[in-house]
């Protein structure tokens, strides 16, 4: 027995001259809350359709549970599918909307009873049984077909942003039962949407996806904090970047040159030698702002181009004559900086964070 969930090797994908999906390596463990993430296009959904069986690789395996689905019809896969479109019978009521597949499975009157009424009870439907899908709101029915799918008791569940109908306020509310729902039943969930802000409050880890290939496979904080790319900077929140050259390694702390400012320390991946063109990165939150005293380092001062109070934070634009355009965020209600005053920036060495320069995605 193997303790991943799924396993897919060296897959690629091609609709005729299009690679949808490049030499994808990626393992989901058991009990996971996994998330594909990227832009429209990347090959998300080609990979989730290609676990279910709705695509076959064009190179590679894909096994689930241990076992290779090489030519295995998706009825005959241990897993099921919940759509953006809920894709319920309308003439059915909820009770048998989620008893269908098991009635078509010829499974016993009883045995169907027990686990309908269980894979409600779980999506907390009970007492809307006879209802018909026209009459629950578009959360209701989303979690409808979410029972539908887990009532087959499937090794994995491949969702396909499904929640992508519903309005901000019921999706935020169903992001939250998702993951309690996914807890408490420890089915491993492959969840696909392109939202990354939705992907990091469920997920134990996330996948990003860009052009076909995988950038990246970690825990939200390490793709968010210590992202792979430029790309992979960009596509998870704003990042402030300065030029510069890795002057020397220390262990696990580089320290680099930054263009127009001097020497400063930074982490970053493994491997980068003395020489090597990085971006440093500082999220627009690690970035301070202090008023400006008249001796000190002009090489850090910028100025401000305007503010935005955004409710819980306020967004500070800057230019630096050294380091371009900048952005700052500030929680709290002090008084933000009037636009065109001048500011002293400074960060902490352990809020840098360097990424090659060179290759297709450097900034
Ligand atoms: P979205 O978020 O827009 O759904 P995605 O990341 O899920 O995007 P995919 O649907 O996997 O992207 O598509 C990847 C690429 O493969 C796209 O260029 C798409 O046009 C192409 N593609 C997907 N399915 C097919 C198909 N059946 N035939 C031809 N091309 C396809």
């Amino acid at each position: 027995m193997t303790d991943s969930a799924v396993d897919i090797n060296g897959v690629e994908k091609r609709f005729g001259d299009l690679v949808a999906v490049r030499n994808l390596d990626l393992r989901i463990e058991r009990g996971e809350f996994f998330s594909i993430i990227g832009p429209s296009g990347c090959g998300k959904t080609t990979t989730l359709r290609m676990i279910a069986g709705f695509e076959e690789p064009t190179a590679g395996r894909i096994s689930v549970g241990g076992r290779d689905m090489t030519g295995v019809r998706p009825y005959r896969r241990p897993v099921n599918t919940v759509f953006q479109s809920y894709a319920l019978f309308p003439h059915l009521d909820v009770f048998e909307n989620v008893a269908f597949g098991l009635r078509e499975a010829k499974v016993a009157k009883a045995e169907v009873r027990t686990r309908v009424d269980e894979a409600v009870a779980l999506v907390q439907l009970q007492g809307r049984e006879r209802a018909r899908p026209r009459q629950l709101s578009g959360g209701q029915q989303q979690r409808v077909a979410l029972a539908r799918a887990l009532v087959n008791r499937p090794e994995v569940l491949l969702l396909d942003e499904p929640l992508g109908a519903l309005d901000l306020k019921l999706r935020t509310d169903m992001q939250t039962q998702l993951k309690d729902l996914q807890r408490s039943v420890g089915v491993t969930f492959c969840y696909v949407t392109h939202d990354q802000g939705e992907a990091f409050s469920m997920s134990d880890r996330v996948a990003v996806m860009n052009h076909g290939l995988l950038e990246q496979v970690g825990t939200p904080e390490e793709i968010y904090h210590r992202p792979a790319s430029s790309f992979v900077a960009d596509f998870v929140g704003t990042a402030n970047r300065f030029a510069g050259r890795v002057e020397s390694v220390q262990a696990d702390r580089y320290s680099v040159a930054i263009d127009g400012v001097g020497l400063r320390t930074a982490g970053g991946p493994a491997g980068l030698t003395a020489g090597t063109p990085v971006l440093v990165l500082v999220r627009p939150e690690n970035l301070q702002l202090d008023g400006v005293s008249d001796e000190g380092r002009a090489d850090l001062d910028a100025r401000v181009v305007d503010t935005a109070f955004l409710g819980a934070e306020r967004t500070v634009r800057l230019q630096s004559p050294r380091l371009g355009e900048l952005t700052a965020t500030a929680r709290g209600s002090g008084r933000a900086p009037d636009p065109e005053s001048r500011v002293r920036l400074s960060w902490s060495d352990d809020d840098a964070w360097l990424i090659p320069a060179a290759g297709p995605d450097a900034g």
